[in-house]
C-alpha cells in the first residue's frame, strides 16, 4: 500500500497554544494511523507575541516561507496582553497570515457536540448546526495598522468591501451550503450585513443578489446584523451558512462559540484559493496558560477539518476519513455527559479530555 503524506506547518504560537497543540498532534498521527496509509510531517515553526520579543518577527520570513510550502497550516492561539507594540496594539500575525495568503473565507460552524453542556435551554437548540462564514482579509479589519487621530479629538477606521473578495465570499457560502445540504442541511445562505445604513453594506449586499442569481439551486436570504444576534439566540436551529463582513464576524463567532459550549470547544478555518489556516477560535488565553486547564477540543476539532479539507482538495479518502474518525472519537468522549471540562466547573484538563479523545479513537 502506498503511504500518503501531507506536510503540515505547525504554530503553537503563545499560552496554551502549545498545550493544545502538543496533545492535538498526537492525535492527528492517531487518527492517520486508524485510517490507514496516511502520515503527517509536522513542521513546528515559530511565530506570535514571544517570538516577537524574542526575536523582533512576529512571522518570521522563514516560517512564512515554509507556511507557504506546505499542503495546511495548523495554528493554536497567538498574542499576549503583557507583550504589545510600541503603540500599545497586541502582536496578532494570525491576521497578517489571513491577509497576505487571501485566506478570505473563515468557516466557524456552530454545532453543539453531544454531551457537552449548552447555554440554551430550549431543546432546539441542541439541534443547531450553522456556519459563520466571517470574511476574514478585508471588511473594517483592512484598517487595521492605518487608523488616524487627529488633534487627539477624532479618530477614524475605513471600512473596505471589493467586489472581487465579495464574490467569491458569496459563491464559497452557496457551494458550502450545496454540500452541507448532501448530508440534511437547510440549503439556505442568509447574508448577514447592515445595508439599511451603510453604503458599503449596500453594495455588500448588492453583489450577495447577484451571486445568489447565479445558485438558484439554494435558497438565499438577508438579515441586518442585530436581528442576527437577536436571532442566535432566539432560534439558532433555523440557521445554515451565513457569510458576513469581517468585523460583523469576529463578534458573531464568539457569540457562536458561546452557544456551543464556550471558545474552548469552537474550532475554525480560514480557507483561500490556494492555503489554508486551521485554528481555534480561542486566543492564548494567558489567565489560564501553564495551568492544564486549557480545554483542548477546539484544536482537535479545527485538526479535524483540516483532514476533511485535504481530503476534499487532494481527493484523499484517507484523510476524509481520519478526519471523521477523529470528529466521532471527541464525540464519543463527550456523549456520556461525565467529561466535564474545567472551563464548565469540571475537573477534565487538557490530558483529561486528550485522554478520552484518544480513548475513543483506539475503540472506533
Ligand atoms: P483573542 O483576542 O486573542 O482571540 P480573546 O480575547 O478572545 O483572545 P481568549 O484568549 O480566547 O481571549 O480567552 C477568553 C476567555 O476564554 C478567557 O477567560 C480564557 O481563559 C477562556 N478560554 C479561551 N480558550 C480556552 C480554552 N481552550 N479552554 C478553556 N478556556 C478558554
Amino acid at each position: 500500500m502506498t503511504i500518503e503524506t501531507f506536510r503540515i506547518a505547525v504554530l503553537p504560537g503563545d499560552g496554551i497554544g502549545h498545550e493544545v497543540m502538543a496533545p492535538t498532534l498526537a492525535l492527528l498521527d492517531a487518527a492517520c494511523a486508524r485510517a490507514g496509509g496516511l502520515t503527517l510531517s509536522h513542521e513546528t515553526l515559530p511565530a506570535g507575541a514571544v517570538c516577537w520579543r524574542d526575536t523582533g518577527a512576529a512571522l518570521p520570513a522563514a516560517t512564512m516561507a515554509a507556511a507557504r510550502a506546505a499542503d495546511a497550516i495548523l495554528l493554536a492561539a497567538m498574542g499576549d496582553p503583557a507583550i504589545r507594540y510600541p503603540d500599545g496594539t497586541e502582536i496578532a500575525p494570525q491576521l497578517d497570515l489571513r491577509f497576505d495568503l487571501g485566506l478570505y473565507a473563515g468557516v466557524r460552524p456552530v454545532k453543539p457536540i453531544p454531551g457537552v453542556r449548552i447555554p440554551l435551554a430550549d431543546p432546539r437548540a441542541r439541534e443547531m448546526d450553522f456556519v459563520v462564514l466571517r470574511e476574514s482579509t478585508e471588511g473594517l479589519f483592512a484598517s487595521r495598522g492605518r487608523g488616524t487621530v487627529e488633534n487627539d479629538a477624532r479618530a477614524s477606521d475605513t471600512m473596505v468591501i471589493t467586489r472581487a473578495v465579495s464574490e467569491r465570499l458569496f459563491d464559497f457560502a452557496f457551494a458550502l451550503a450545496r454540500s452541507r445540504r448532501d448530508k440534511g442541511g437547510r440549503n439556505l445562505v442568509t447574508c448577514v450585513d447592515k445595508a439599511n445604513v451603510f453604503t458599503s453594506f449596500a453594495f455588500f449586499r448588492r453583489v450577495f443578489d447577484e451571486r445568489a442569481a447565479a445558485h438558484p439551486d439554494v435558497r438565499a436570504a438577508h438579515a441586518y446584523v442585530d436581528a442576527m444576534a437577536l436571532d442566535f439566540v432566539r432560534r439558532p436551529w433555523e440557521l445554515d451558512v451565513l457569510p458576513t463582513e469581517n468585523m460583523f464576524g469576529d463578534i458573531l463567532s464568539d457569540l457562536g462559540a458561546g452557544l456551543m459550549g464556550g471558545l474552548g470547544y469552537a474550532p475554525s478555518a480560514d480557507i483561500g484559493d490556494e492555503h489554508a489556516v486551521f485554528q481555534p477560535c480561542h486566543g492564548s488565553a494567558p489567565d489560564i496558560a501553564g495551568r492544564g486547564l486549557a480545554n483542548p477540543t477546539a484544536m482537535i476539532l479545527s485538526g479535524a477539518m483540516m483532514l476533511e479539507w485535504l481530503g476534499e482538495r487532494h481527493g484523499s479518502a484517507r484523510a476524509a476519513r481520519a478526519g471523521g474518525l477523529l470528529r466521532a472519537a471527541v464525540d464519543a468522549a463527550f456523549a456520556p455527559g461525565q467529561l466535564v471540562t474545567a472551563e464548565h466547573g469540571g475537573a477534565a484538563g487538557t490530558a483529561a479530555v486528550a485522554t478520552a479523545v484518544g480513548e475513543a479513537l483506539a475503540a472506533a
